[in-house]
């Protein structure tokens, strides 16, 4: 591991040195971010194209939008985010000054999972920056993308991408870092969390796990089935956030279905093989899991694929058993399983009874049943009458709960994710009067009184 610790200690050097301090800094390196962004669009979304197949439109829609947008509000918002914030004072600390600075943590490890291997590691990295850190970036091996991020986010010393698998990653968990900012699956991020243990390093879980999608009986379930179609099949369904799974009466089964197939064909046409906005999945191992899932069951929409070239089509099956494999494990795949139930409260307690989930899909025109259904349930965001939006408003925290991850992140919440928050009171000499009431011999000066 003779390369890491190098890199880790450079990093922390340069750290330590003070460079990364001064807010003139950090916007420079948020500039210059910004700038390889935006110059390199072609050349980050043709390596996506040929990593998964996703469509060229789609990488500046579904990444370096928002990482250009968060990189803007970091520069926008730096000098606000950064100051001291004054805090209310008590009676004893009136003539005092109370105030919280927001201070940089050192050297920040960011593990990054393959689905968005830009966003994932670089929003993370913006906030790290912004808040005057320093950090390791370490992409996930399973995207090819991994390799040309190393050879573009080339900012300084102080933030080093180190490319790798496994084993290169636990290698750097061994070191100490003061913060570790993951994005992946629940079993690795217990790993890292253990190791981070060791250290008493602080974490930050960005998991995934089975977002629910319910589609109320009385809403307009062709706009909702249009909603859910785009976000469950775009990135070929390998999207932490995709809905996992669909909860309606079955009434409305049939119709569901029938939208979906509908704009299937409006968004891919009739063989979602021939599009060029239909991606593939990213490896064989992947292939065979979501394959493997799907055994058994007859679709009703889709279920071709082609192992040669990781192709599964969009495929919806129904009266899909609630404690099928199907339903036991996140499908991250572009399988659309949907689970009927008597009523919203049947639904609510189907959400109830799993793990809290990173996400909650709500279609319902009645806004009392809406914030009921809000109400009665968790997860880490919530959208309702859309799916994954909630991800684009960098003023709310991004982030799991329970199983699906801790702490959170975009907009200003990066940044204070990656600082402390350090208390300050500063007092004056003066006044010293005051202050005999809790200095010793306590008798005494009941015997005064
Ligand atoms: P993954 O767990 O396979 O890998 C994530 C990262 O951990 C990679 O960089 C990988 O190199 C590293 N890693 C893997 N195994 C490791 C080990 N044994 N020890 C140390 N490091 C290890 O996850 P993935 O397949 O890349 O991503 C898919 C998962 O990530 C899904 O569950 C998805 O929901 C979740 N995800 C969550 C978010 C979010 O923002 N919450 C975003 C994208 C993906």
């Amino acid at each position: 591991d003779w390369m890491e610790r190098q890199l880790l200690q450079q990093a922390k050097e340069a750290f330590v040195s003070g460079r990364a301090r001064p807010l003139e800094f950090r916007l420079q390196q948020l500039h210059a971010l910004q700038r390889m962004i935006m110059e390199k669009e072609t050349e980050i979304s043709t390596a996506l194209k040929q990593d998964i197949s996703r469509s060229q439109y789609d990488t500046p829609l579904l990444e370096l939008i928002s990482i250009e947008n968060e990189i803007k509000l970091a520069i926008e918002k730096l000098a606000q985010w950064a100051a001291p914030r004054p805090v209310e004072k008590s009676l004893f600390t009136i003539s005092d000054e109370v105030y919280i600075q927001p201070e940089p943590l050192g050297v920040v490890l960011i593990i990054g999972a393959w689905n968005y291997p830009w966003a994932l590691t670089l929003i993370p990295l913006v906030g790290a920056i912004a808040a005057g850190n320093a950090a390791v970036v370490k992409p996930s091996e399973l995207s090819k993308c991994s390799s040309l991020l190393k050879y573009l986010v080339y900012l300084q010393d102080l933030y080093p991408v180190v490319t790798g698998g496994v084993s290169e990653t636990q290698q750097l968990l061994r070191l100490r870092f003061d913060h570790i900012f993951y994005t992946g699956g629940s079993t690795a991020g217990k790993l890292v969390m253990e190791a981070a243990a060791r250290h008493l390093t602080p974490v930050t879980l960005e998991l995934g796990g089975k977002s629910p999608c319910y589609i109320d009986k009385d809403c307009d379930v062709r706009t909702a089935c249009r909603r859910v179609t785009w976000g469950k099949f775009v990135n070929c369904g390998q999207t932490c956030i995709a809905p996992d799974y669909i909860l309606c009466e079955p009434c409305i089964q049939g119709q569901v279905v029938e939208f979906i197939r509908e704009t299937l064909l409006e968004f891919y046409g009739a063989d979602p093989k021939c599009s060029p906005d239909y991606g593939r999945i990213i490896n064989q191992e992947h292939f065979n899991r979501i394959m493997s899932l799907m055994e058994g069951y007859t679709p009703v929409v889709g279920g071709q694929s082609d192992s040669s070239q990781w192709y599964i089509a969009p495929t919806v099956l129904k009266d899909v058993p609630p404690h099928s494999r199907l339903m036991q494990e996140e499908i991250f795949g572009p399988l659309l399983p949907i689970v009927t139930v008597s009523d919203m409260e049947d639904a609510i307690n189907f959400i109830n009874e799993r793990e809290k989930p990173l996400a909650l899909y709500i279609f319902c025109s009645d806004q009392k049943a809406i914030k009921r259904m809000i109400e009665e349930t968790t997860s880490g965001g919530v959208t309702v009458n859309d799916v994954m939006m909630h991800y684009t408003v960098s003023s709310l925290p991004f982030g799991g709960v329970g199983q699906s991850g801790m702490g959170h992140y975009h907009g200003k919440h990066t940044f204070d994710q990656l600082s402390h928050q350090r208390a300050c009171l500063i007092r004056s000499l003066k006044m010293e009067r005051v202050n005999l009431a809790r200095y010793p011999p306590q008798d005494r000066r009941r015997a005064r009184r």
